[in-house]
């Protein structure tokens, strides 16, 4: 007989687990399957081990520029086996503690294929899982009440231009070379291919970005992208933008030969490797989808704003859902799905809340509206904008590079949009989150008293230059 529960999910990823354990926290009885290792791609091929090298690499580019701190160092050379060391090392410490985290919270995990099964003599609905045991022992059959499919996605390559792990990488396999390669072109300059630049320009790779649409990293506000742009390209980055890589004149040698097509001209460059960062795929393939109703739309499962699909027993969470495919989205989507599925009436996700960030050098965040995405939202729109340049602690820590530029509603002062470049944004976003949460108004924001000297004081700084007012700039 089949194992009950009350929720079962398909997938141990950030979003998986997370739930997992907001259901288990609940007091209801959770199950996750997992085919490969709790912690899914953010942990094991995203987040976490893109950012542990592009740590080393900002390290290493510290160094090496370190004599305008008045500190010589000599001898400074990249071990990248021990930089690859450093990164398993992190990946590892954080797998045991989400499987610790599994067994505090009393969550069984099972090891193996996940599949859903239609109606069948266990139940007369879809939902029943079938599960291909990872060990080869027999197939487990859970029934649960409700189910949550969290596979995430996978790096997707495009139609002639395939990856062989090689010459040509996903991000998977970029993140486990052994070797710094002497030159990359970078095919995509969305999130992911910037982060990679950036990191690889740090080592002193010599890097070439391609990217199909006008900026680097469409999405954020032009003048963030523009800025972007400028700084890597002061860096030595060569970037391409309104082109594409011609999949039919590929040449692989000693090394990879391509051609770039941009604005009718046809550029032939060559480099060690090529990297696709052109998307992800949503994994929907192999999950028994046909034995649903549930509805797949451009390559996602299409759900509603608790996440129910057309079944409502079967909810789909994060990257396989499509949207922004960010880690903290997905496992936001799997708390809203549990606290649906105990009729806890939930807050749909606003998208204009969820905060966006890469970790290149600098670092871009942004939440909510750009100032073009406003205008044509018909906002009638006051800007902000300050420099590093005039915050003291970005003087003192001796990177001034970027800006802050806050996006604001001028008919009653609401804060639509923050967009900022530079040294830790990352972290300075969250402060920009929390306005956005409490509805904070722009003066509200500029009377917020920041701590000096830091960081932080760039936000209250913009508040005011909204209105003109900055002090110091
Ligand atoms: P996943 O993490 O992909 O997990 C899905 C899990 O389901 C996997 O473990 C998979 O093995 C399992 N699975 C699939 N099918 C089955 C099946 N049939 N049976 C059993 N198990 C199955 N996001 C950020 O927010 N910040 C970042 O800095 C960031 N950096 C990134 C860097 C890179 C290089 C990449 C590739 C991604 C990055 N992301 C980042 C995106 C982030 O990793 C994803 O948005 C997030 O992991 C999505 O979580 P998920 O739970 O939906 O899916």
């Amino acid at each position: 007989m089949p194992e009950e529960y009350d929720v079962v999910i398909l997938g141990a990823g950030t979003g998986g687990y997370v739930t997992a354990i907001k259901a288990a926290q609940e007091g209801l009885t959770t199950a996750i399957v997992e085919k490969d290792k709790v912690g899914g791609t953010c942990l094991h091929t995203g987040c976490i081990p893109s950012k542990s090298l592009l740590k080393s690499a900002e390290v290493y580019s510290e160094m090496k520029n370190s004599e305008h701190f008045g500190i010589e160092a000599s001898g400074v050379s990249v071990q990248f086996g021990k930089v690859q060391e450093r990164k398993e090392k992190i990946v590892q410490q954080l797998y045991q503690g989400v499987q610790q985290l599994m067994q505090k919270g009393k969550i069984d995990v099972y090891k193996g294929h996940g599949r859903i099964l239609g109606s069948s003599i266990f139940s007369p609905i879809s939902g029943t899982i079938s599960v291909e045991m990872e060990d080869g022992s027999e197939n487990v059959m859970l029934l649960p009440k409700n189910v949550i499919i969290a596979t995430g996605s996978s790096p997707k390559t495009l139609a002639d231009l395939k990856a062989d792990g090689e010459k040509i990488m996903t991000s998977n396999q970029a993140l486990n070379l052994e070797e710094l390669p002497k030159s990359i072109i970078i095919v995509g300059g969305g999130v992911i291919g910037v982060e990679f630049a950036s990191m690889l320009a740090d080592f002193e790779v010599d890097v070439t970005i391609v990217e199909y649409s006008s900026f680097l990293l469409p999405g954020e506000d032009e003048d963030i992208s523009q800025h972007l742009q400028q700084t890597l390209e002061n860096r030595g980055v060569k970037v391409f933008t309104d082109a594409n890589v011609n999949p039919e004149k590929i040449k692989k040698g000693g090394g990879v030969s391509v051609t770039v097509e941009q604005e009718a001209e046809e550029i032939e460059i060559s480099a060690d490797k090529v990297l696709l960062s052109v998307g992800r795929k949503a994994n929907i393939e192999d999950i028994g989808l046909e034995n649903t109703d549930i509805e797949i739309d451009n390559g996602c499962i299409v759900t509603n704003q608790y996440y129910q699909s057309k079944e409502s027993h079967i909810y789909a969470i994060g990257d396989v859902i499509g949207g922004m495919q960010l880690a903290h989205v997905a496992s936001r989507e799997g708390i809203t799905a549990i606290d649906h599925i105990l009729n806890h009436s939930p807050m749909p996700i606003d998208s204009t809340m969820i905060p966006k960030c890469t970790y290149s050098r600098p670092e871009v965040a942004s939440i909510g509206l750009t100032e073009k995405e406003a205008q044509n939202q018909g906002f009638s729109v006051k800007t902000g904008r300050v420099s590093f340049r005039s915050i003291g602690k970005a003087l003192v820590a001796g990177d001034t590079e970027g800006f802050t530029k806050l996006v604001v509603n001028e008919e009653n002062d609401d804060l639509l949009g923050v967009h900022m470049i530079g040294s830790h944004v990352t972290e300075l976003i969250s402060e920009a989150s929390l306005a956005k949460l409490i509805d904070a108004s722009n003066l509200e924001i500029s009377e917020t008293i920041h701590p000096h000297p830091a960081l932080s004081e760039i936000v209250g700084e913009a508040a005011l230059a909204v209105e003109g007012k900055a002090i110091h700039s």
